[in-house]
């Protein structure tokens, strides 16, 4: 079955074809963190489900240039950093620091570039596709001094949205400096510098000032991933304006079409409400963690709800989520016992067709992690019921493991190992291999038993044996 996602600019499921299939690596943009306070548990559920979705293009067999930005001048970073009485610079870098500690925690895969709109690199670009748009037309500078896109002139500005631009007349409340805009929907591309910015500001045609935020993403996606891109992510509240904008941005000056597929992730609630500071609901990765949950479990809480459906957030959602990986450490642990037994009696060998690859067809569809989930747990209570019953040989449980090798790929769920190995065991494991090398197989398996009695595995991989805490044991 084809890969097909959902493209928020058709509000249709679409196969996924790319221009020049395996001629290149899929082309993926990622709106990242505004770095004025520590991102929350709503934003990492974009994140992850970006991950999640990178990660299955890869178990497909496709190369993915993933590019994450992060927005270090905006209104907020720089009303923070003057309240802080702190340079931006100062100000920004310990929430970049924080948005990498917790996407680590959260075993986010590392994009490949995380520009920041602050390098003068991409301050240049977006002042030459400033002036590109005002040469077309598309951009004008305004009595404020300010420059701005011109919405008029771009007939399939809120085609994303599907919004109607007649609206954006009659409603909202106009802020005394927009009357400057010839339309109220026109957006900034410059923001001329006022007392306000302090010492953030940079040199431009217009004056000095600073670039909007939508001009940021469409310079540095372009600078990186070129004219075209395959795949844009994003929350939905990133789809009007921001996205919008993007579009309007990056076509106006190239003339071409900006992106693919547009995809965006939905809400996340916490116990059914909005999360917001004033209603005591608002959590960040640490304060998660503070509860007693691991990084392991929050991304298991994260990830395990279709993308496209709002994500309710609960502390019993939470217990549930530790209550599903128990099951799978526990599964593991029984195949990896059973893997691991020397008698062959009775092997059989396992059909290929026999494993659920239904896991990846679930993601193929739009990535329906449920089903895929689904397909998993039902997976676990068959192998399970098979070992309680003594009809699971050590070739099956290879492949079942195998098999678990593969998915953990997309789901990246395993236990983390404890790499603090107790002296005793580690001597004890390299006398077993020496036993093995000196093929004393006897001696081996004395040695195992006494590396299991005191609570330890041993596992031997193509890559050598590993140790690992024995599920149960302190
Ligand atoms: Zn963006």
């Amino acid at each position: 079955m084809a890969l097909r996602f959902f493209n928020t600019y058709s509000r249709e499921i679409e196969e996924f074809e790319l221009r020049n299939p395996g001629a290149r690596p899929i082309r993926m943009y990622t709106c990242g963190p505004t770095v004025y306070s520590r991102a929350h548990i709503g934003n990492f559920r974009a994140y992850v489900f970006e991950d999640l979705l990178q990660r299955h293009l890869e178990l497909r067999g496709y190369k993915v240039d993933r590019v994450m930005n992060i927005t270090d001048v905006e209104d907020k970073t720089i009303r923070g950093a003057r309240e802080a009485g702190v340079p931006l610079q100062k100000f920004t870098k310990q929430f970049k620091n924080a948005f990498f500690e917790d996407a680590g925690t959260l075993r986010i895969k590392r994009a490949d570039e995380y520009p920041a709109a602050t390098d003068q690199r991409y301050i240049d670009r977006m002042i030459e596709m400033i002036s590109a748009l005002i040469s077309k037309g598309l951009a004008y500078q305004a009595d404020d001094k300010s420059v701005y896109f011109r919405i008029n002139k771009f007939p399939d500005y809120g085609k994303l949205a599907h919004f109607d631009l007649t609206q954006l007349q009659s409603t909202g409340r106009v802020k005394h400096d927009e009357y400057d805009k010839e339309h109220i929907g026109d957006f900034a591309l410059w923001k001329a510098w006022d007392e306000a910015d302090g010492d953030v500001k940079w040199d431009s045609p217009w004056g000095p000032g600073r670039p909007g935020w939508h001009i940021e993403c469409s310079a540095m996606s372009m600078a990186l991933l070129g004219d075209q891109i395959d795949i844009h992510c994003g929350g939905v509240d990133n789809i009007f304006p921001h996205h919008e904008a993007e579009i309007a941005q990056s076509e106006g000056v190239t003339g071409k079409k900006f992106v693919q597929y547009w995809l965006h992730c939905a809400h996340l609630l916490v116990d059914g409400q909005k999360m917001a500071k004033s209603l005591g609901n608002f959590y960040t990765v640490p304060d998660v963690l503070t509860k007693g949950y691991t990084g392991r479990e929050l991304r298991y809480a994260l990830l395990r709800v279709h993308y496209r459906v709002p994500l309710n957030f609960t502390w019993e959602g939470m217990n549930e989520a530790r209550e599903s990986l128990a099951r799978i450490d526990e599964w593991l642990a029984r195949l990896r016992k059973c893997s691991a037994s020397v008698s062959l009696a009775g092997t059989k060998d396992r059909q290929a067709g026999s494993m659920p690859y239904t896991f990846e067809d679930a993601l193929d569809d739009d990535l329906n992690i449920s089903a895929a989930l689904g397909f998993l747990f039902e997976s676990i209570r068959e192998t399970n019921r098979a070992m309680d019953q003594n009809e699971m040989d050590a070739i099956s449980a290879n492949a079942w493991l195998d098999w678990w090798k593969r998915i953990n790929t997309v789901l990246d769920l395993e236990a983390e190992i404890d790499v603090t190995v107790p002296e005793e065991v580690a001597q004890l494991a390299q006398q077993r291999e020496n036993a093995r090398r000196e093929k004393n197989w006897k001696r081996s398996d004395e040695l195992r038993d006494q590396i299991s009695a005191l609570g330890w595995e041993v596992r031997d991989t193509k890559d050598g044996s590993k140790l690992t805490r024995r599920t149960g044991s302190a």
